[in-house]
């Protein structure tokens, strides 16, 4: 007997011997380490793809956890996604801009040195 929707629809409900067969076949099937390293392999798949799109987005880590956790369609979530943009700190107040910024929104301090910190939300 096999694990399948046919051998559901055929188990003799009068029979428990019948239905316990069949559920040790299924569990049997879900406990499989083939299945298991497929899974592993799929999600490390999915992670690496949205790290690459993260990679182009600016957002490697946020990209690999939405592939990892929703393979194709945290692809198409990671594509609909703005690009990150660079943070700094103003060298005049110590605020945090954009690195693209000339000038500090702040301050008004001209930008054209300064240590990007990381980067941040849109
Ligand atoms: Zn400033």
């Amino acid at each position: 007997m096999a694990c399948d929707f046919s051998s559901l629809t055929n188990l003799d409900p009068t029979d428990p011997d019948q239905a316990n067969a069949l559920l040790q076949q299924c569990t049997a099937a879900l406990t499989d380490p083939k299945l298991w390293l497929w899974a592993i392999v799929f999600t490390i798949a999915c992670a690496a793809v949205g790290a690459l799109i993260g990679k182009y987005k600016k957002a490697i880590v946020r990209d690999a956890i939405l592939g990892a956790a929703f393979g194709p369609i945290g692809w198409i979530i990671s594509l609909c996604m703005p690009v990150a943009k660079l943070k700094r700190a103003c060298s005049g107040c110590k605020r945090v801009v954009d690195s693209g910024d000339k000038h500090c929104r702040y301050c008004g301090a001209s930008l054209a040195t300064g240590a990007t910190i990381g980067a941040g939300k849109s």
